[in-house]
């Protein structure tokens, strides 16, 4: 009797195992093929100084429009394409986007807004990561400092050596280095002592409830105090409502990004956006 159930339990596994394997394998042809036939677009989410109210820059999020299933999400195909090597060239493509914006604007003359792209650790790591981005130098008019990369905390753990040789190498052509998700892992000190890097973001769960919970409100203090010190730049993530702002505007002076400004939009959406909000009372202006 028991032997028959090991061996259903290895039918059912290896059935589960197949079909896994079947839809990854038809997730990474569909993502290869959406490569190819430029179904990608990056979406942008702006930042404001959380001050004036003015737009300083604007983070890439990648979304995928698939033919059938409409617009995916980065949470949905990112792991696939991070275990079959498809992050290098989706996250190059996300790199040329931002490239390219930044050439625009500067023939507009607007020559000071930051764009912000997410880059995998396994892609920052690589050996390619940095002359691609010289060659785009190269190739686009555009200032390095206008081009922030976000990475997050598992770069040290993957290799810290290899992780501290890239920022420093990609500051010196002027590149901004942010950390994005800040806090979330498991050694944010350690990260700001050996990494010497321009930014941090603010994870949304420290802000979420920052109005009702005063520990996270002191904690989300604390993280902006420590920028201060350190004189990073601090980009606070998930602002939702005014009340979050007015708080984040009393406890220090951050750069604010989330839904209480805008979602994440399509380009010629953040044009009439700007438009829009360029002329529009702030909270602290409502007082
Ligand atoms: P992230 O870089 O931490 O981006 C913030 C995420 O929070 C985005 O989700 C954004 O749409 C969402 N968000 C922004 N404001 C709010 C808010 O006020 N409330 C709430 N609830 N959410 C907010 P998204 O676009 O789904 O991206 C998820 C993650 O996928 C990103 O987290 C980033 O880690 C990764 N990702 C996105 N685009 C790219 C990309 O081009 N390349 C790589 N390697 N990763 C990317
Ligand atoms: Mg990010
Ligand atoms: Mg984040
Ligand atoms: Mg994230």
């Amino acid at each position: 009797e028991n032997k028959i159930l090991i061996r259903d339990l290895k039918i059912e596994y290896n059935n589960k195992m197949t079909q896994k394997m079947k839809e990854n394998f038809l997730t990474e042809m569909s993502l290869r093929k959406g490569l190819e036939q430029e179904q990608f677009e990056l979406y942008y989410q702006p930042q404001v100084d959380s001050v004036t109210g003015k737009l300083i820059g604007l983070e890439g999020l990648i979304r995928w429009h698939h033919p059938e299933e409409g617009v995916k999400m980065p949470g949905s195909f990112l792991e696939l394409a991070e275990s079959t090597g498809l992050i290098f060239p989706i996250g190059e493509w996300v790199i040329e986007q931002a490239f390219n914006q930044l050439e625009n604007w500067k023939k507009q003359g607007e020559d000071t807004l930051t764009i912000s792209i997410n880059i995998s650790s396994r892609h920052f790591l690589a050996p390619s990561f940095q002359p691609f981005l010289e060659r785009c130098l190269q190739k686009y008019d555009v200032k390095a400092e206008q081009l922030i990369i976000e990475i997050t905390e598992d770069v040290a753990i993957e290799d810290l050596e290899v992780a501290k040789k890239r920022i420093l190498a990609l500051r010196t052509y002027g590149f901004q280095i942010s950390i994005d998700d800040f806090g979330t892992g498991f050694s944010a000190f350690h990260y700001l002592q050996h990494f010497p890097v321009q930014e941090i973001k603010i994870d949304r769960q420290f802000i979420q409830d920052i109005t009702q919970n005063e520990v996270s409100m002191r904690i989300a203090k604390s993280i902006i105090d420590l920028a201060n010190m350190l004189k990073l730049k601090v980009v606070c993530e998930g602002v939702e409502t005014a009340e979050q702002c007015e708080i984040l505007q009393q406890i220090g002076t951050p750069i604010l990004q989330g839904y209480y400004f805008s979602k994440p939009m399509r380009y010629q959406d953040v044009c009439h956006w700007w438009e829009e909000t360029k002329n529009v009372a702030y909270p602290s202006d409502k007082k």
